[in-house]
């Protein structure tokens, strides 16, 4: 787009611009030039003028937990909303190889990613060399060969590993903890103290908490709220929702009091009751599904939708492919106790929304990966293309906050949650002068999700227009075929 005299690339005129950190919520104008929002003011035009009255003009939702790397899922997250999708759970190692992939493809939406604790133990103590891909992981899930003790040297030789990728400006620590329920809780420890010299949080899924294994080697909230006690490493609890189920109050309620006593703990959820990973977890084993209340028909298996009928089918199906996703209920969206509880989640103070967005899994051989409109061999976990659309519904239009509450839990928080180690994130998160013009233009009337657990890439309604980066990766409700202005977000080395 071409600068006009006043220099700026674009207006957006006359919407409701609603930025959280400086409590703005007034009708204004925008003005965006060379990726930068130029200016906020009234009166501000430019040749590239659109008109966004009656619309919400606000910064893009940065998502600190998103497992989406194909192209079909990014624009799924850029139609929530999303600019910025950050793999910190999972992680991914190495992290220069996953930086320098991401760039090479070219992305909608900016990307970042934590070092991968379980890729690194993969390699440390299974032997398996990490490639940088959820795909390593999801392939290795069941493989008890990385889940058993490790032994001294092999904890060092892993540490050393994430140690590497934290010199290279990985966003922090990933660790999948619950998926290898073997592992000490000395292990886990050492992890958050590395986390700790280094100034970077970790991101962890939880061990299975003490109701659930009464023999777990750790109750799975004590042992994260004990790691930033002791080692001082600001701690992230993902999803407590789901990892947490019905035990939601004691887990948050645990965390309120560390916080209180000054450790540096932090939660997000997603606002939906069903979860979703690969088969092959450990914790998806017929003989444990008791743990959870769970039974196999509890799970539908992605990639063709089939409710697993016996605890012999999912042993077959665990077997034949241990990587293949399946959606698992957890907590039951219509029945009124567990939204109480899947909302207290969410509306917890500080607790950020982060959708645990999946990769597409295919009914049928993959269709080329640009192909837009999604065909209808393409599923995912509704949370991939709904999060943030259904926050705003359940939180603000149908629920107890503000708009510029949610919003908050939507982009400043995350960019808040993380800009200590990752500066460039300061910019981000905000609608003001100087920051990055990560924007999002939404009719607040009209915004919801629509994806669901049959048709689960239905992308969300209400959501005008999106731009990265200064550049419209949604425009007019539509994907902008071309448009890959996605950027790195890295953390800075001490
Ligand atoms: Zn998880």
């Amino acid at each position: 787009m071409k600068a006009q005299a006043n220099g700026w690339d674009l207006v957006l005129r006359g919407g409701r611009v609603i930025d959280p950190e400086s409590g703005l919520d007034a009708v204004r104008d925008v003005a965006v030039t060379n990726g930068r929002i130029a200016a906020v003011g009234t009166g501000l035009t430019a040749k590239g003028d659109i008109d966004v009255a009656g619309q919400v003009v606000t910064a893009g939702f940065i998502d600190l937990h998103s497992h989406v790397s194909d192209l079909g899922g990014l624009r799924l997250q850029a139609l929530d909303g999303v600019t910025t999708a950050l793999e910190l759970e999972a992680g991914v190692t190495p992290v220069a190889q996953a930086y320098r992939r991401a760039a090479e493809q070219g992305r909608p939406i900016n990307y970042g990613f934590a070092a991968s604790w379980a890729l690194a133990r993969m390699e440390a103590v299974a032997g398996l060399p990490p490639d940088a891909s959820l795909g390593a992981f999801m392939a290795r899930i069941s493989d008890p060969a990385w889940q058993r003790p490790a032994e001294p040297a092999q904890v060092s030789m892993l540490l050393a590993r994430l140690a590497a990728d934290l010199a290279e400006g990985a966003l922090g620590i990933g660790v999948l903890l619950g998926y290898a329920p073997g592992t000490s809780p000395a292990e886990y420890q050492r992890v958050a103290g590395l986390a700790a010299e280094a100034g970077v949080p970790t991101f962890t899924h939880a061990r299975d908490l003490i109701e659930m294994v009464p023999a777990t080697l750790a109750d799975g909230a004590e042992e994260i709220v004990r790691a930033a006690a002791e080692t001082g490493a600001h701690m992230h609890y993902c999803h407590v929702n789901s990892t947490s189920q019905r035990h939601i109050d004691r887990v948050l309620g645990l965390v309120a009091r560390a916080q209180a006593a000054g450790s540096r703990i932090t939660t997000e959820a997603y606002p939906y009751g069903s979860g979703m990973t690969g088969i092959g977890a450990a914790f998806l084993a017929p003989e444990r599904l008791g743990e959870r209340g769970l039974s196999p028909s509890s799970l539908t298996y992605a990639p063709t939708g089939e409710r697993v009928a016996s605890p012999a089918r999912l042993r077959e199906l665990r077997q034949a492919d241990p990587g293949a996703l399946v959606i698992i209920d957890l907590l039951r969206e219509d029945d009124p106790a567990d939204r109480t509880l899947l909302m207290r989640s969410l509306t917890f103070p500080g607790a950020v929304v982060a959708s645990d967005a999946m990769p597409l899994t295919w009914t049928a051989p993959p269709a080329d990966p640009r192909v837009w409109p999604l065909p209808p061999t393409a599923i995912t976990h509704p949370r991939t293309a709904g999060t943030f659309s259904r926050a705003l519904r359940l939180l603000t239009r149908e629920g107890p906050l503000s708009l510029a509450e949610t919003l908050a839990k939507c982009s400043l928080e995350p960019a808040r949650l993380l800009q200590d180690q990752v500066p460039a994130l300061r910019q981000k998160g905000r609608l003001r002068t100087g920051a990055d013009a990560d924007v999002v233009v939404f009719d607040p009337a009209a915004i919801t999700d629509r994806a669901s657990y049959q048709h689960s890439t239905l992308p969300s309604a209400g959501i005008r227009h999106v731009l990265v980066n200064g550049a419209f990766v949604v425009r007019d409700g539509g994907i902008v075929a071309e448009a890959r202005p996605g950027r790195p977000v890295r953390a800075e080395p001490r």
